[in-house]
């Protein structure tokens, strides 16, 4: 008895495996702080909350429409106008369970077995599984450290053959924090446009937690509105990662694609979750700019105590809330036996990043993603979602556990 070969050859989710083993050892009694996961601390909006319960108590309880509520699609539109200046019309959008779904379905609904898919790397871990179970061929272009993580035009255009079909684009990006510029976002599209049959995913999910300033939209850039696929949702912005609300913004006949499989696969999401979603969307921002503002100050706060450690090397996200450091400068060192290290670590080397994340889990236990899972091996991930308290206490813990390797 076996699953099926789709299944066997899919990785788990890196950070929910993670996460997964913070939770164990704090089952244990052990005190470990949790960066692995990517969600905000906050609670969801009272507002948001509000439209939710009134939602229930109206008995918005049945199916909805497969693609969302044509109300709530309105409200995605006005959002998409007055934050981004793009013009859609309801039947371009698609609601449904978190962007995680609204990318699997654009995935599926254009990937042919066979197809290429450009994926920058360091990349969101679930984009090359995506592909895969789509019988796609992920094609990872990597941008290093020294070049803020993002791609250029010529690694892009050196990338595409004939046989590609996509480029999943994220920015800010999961999980380095860089984020694309309008006029870089505009060099990529100069050599989208030279290829007509290349498409893009745009994952604009962490689009308000950027600390630069604007957001760029890779659809604002003229001629790319035609061949891109906009995600966004609430999960980032409003705090809502269990309410499972995510969108695309797509060409119509893409839109359609998307909803035709979800009408087979999960129908529309959650009734009461939609409604939650669009009151977060009409409603007041000025709690997404609090948030945000949380966020850049505890950026501040982890680059500067990162910064302090020696064997990492440190760039500043420029938005998300992840910190991507460069640790390969700990590969090949094991605990200096005359410490009180973790006591396995006395005779096991940290080879790779996962080792390194493993490392700080049973030394300093604080919980991180190594970068092998996202393309970006010499790396390792942490969430800075966490109060300030807990990022100084995890760094500190890092410090010192970084300070026994030899
Ligand atoms: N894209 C990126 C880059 C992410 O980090 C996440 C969060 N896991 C998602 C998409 C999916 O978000 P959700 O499904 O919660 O809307
Ligand atoms: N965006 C989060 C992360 O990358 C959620 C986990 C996931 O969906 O993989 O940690």
């Amino acid at each position: 008895m076996k699953l099926s070969d789709r299944l066997l050859s899919l990785s788990p989710s890196a950070t929910f495996a993670m996460s997964a083993k913070s939770a164990e050892l704090k089952a244990q009694g052990i005190d470990v702080i949790n960066m692995s996961v990517g969600e905000p601390d906050f609670d969801t909006p009272e507002f948001i909350k509000d439209a939710a319960k009134e939602s229930i108590d109206r008995n918005i309880t049945r199916y909805s429409p497969v693609p969302g509520y044509a109300d709530l699609k309105q409200s995605i539109c006005n959002k998409l106008s007055s934050e981004n200046g793009l013009d859609f019309k309801p039947s371009q959008i698609v609601v449904s369970n978190g962007a995680k779904q609204s990318i699997t379905n654009a995935v599926m609904a254009l990937v042919n077995p066979g197809d290429e898919v450009i994926i920058p790397a360091p990349f969101w871990v679930s984009y090359p599984q995506m592909v895969k179970l789509a019988g796609g061929v992920p094609v990872h272009v990597t941008a290093g450290i020294e070049n803020d993580f993002k791609i250029t035009p010529e690694q892009l255009e050196s990338a595409i053959t004939p046989r590609t079909r996509l480029l999943i684009l994220c920015s800010p990006c999961n999980p380095t924090g860089s984020v694309y510029s309008h006029e870089e976002l505009e060099a990529l599209a100069e050599v989208l446009l030279r290829h007509e049959d290349v498409l893009v995913i745009s994952d604009e999910i962490y689009e308000h937690l950027n600390y630069i300033g604007s957001h760029a939209s890779l659809a604002s850039v003229p001629g790319m509105k035609e061949r891109t696929v906009l995600v966004n949702g609430v999960s980032k912005a409003y705090a809502m990662t269990g309410w499972r609300i995510g969108f695309i913004a797509a060409p119509e006949w893409i839109a359609k694609g998307c909803s035709l499989l979800q009408g087979q696969y999960t129908s529309g999401p959650c009734s009461i979750s939609q409604k939650a979603a669009q009151a977060a969307w009409d409603g007041d921002q000025t709690c997404v700019e609090t948030m945000r503002q949380a966020f850049e100050r505890r950026r501040d706060l982890i680059v500067r105590l990162a910064r302090e450690i020696p064997g990492l090397e440190v760039n500043v996200p420029q938005g998300a809330f992840y910190l991507f450091p460069k640790c390969s400068g700990c590969f090949g060192k094991t605990v200096c036996p005359s410490t009180d290290g973790a006591d396995s670590w006395a005779s096991r080397v940290i080879e790779n990043s996962t080792d390194f994340a493993m490392f700080l889990l049973e030394d300093a236990h604080v919980a991180t993603v190594g970068g092998d899972a996202f393309g970006g091996p010499e790396c390792f991930r942490m969430s800075f979602a966490l109060s300030d308290k807990l990022i100084e206490e995890a760094m500190h813990r890092i410090r010192n556990s970084v300070a026994k390797l030899r």
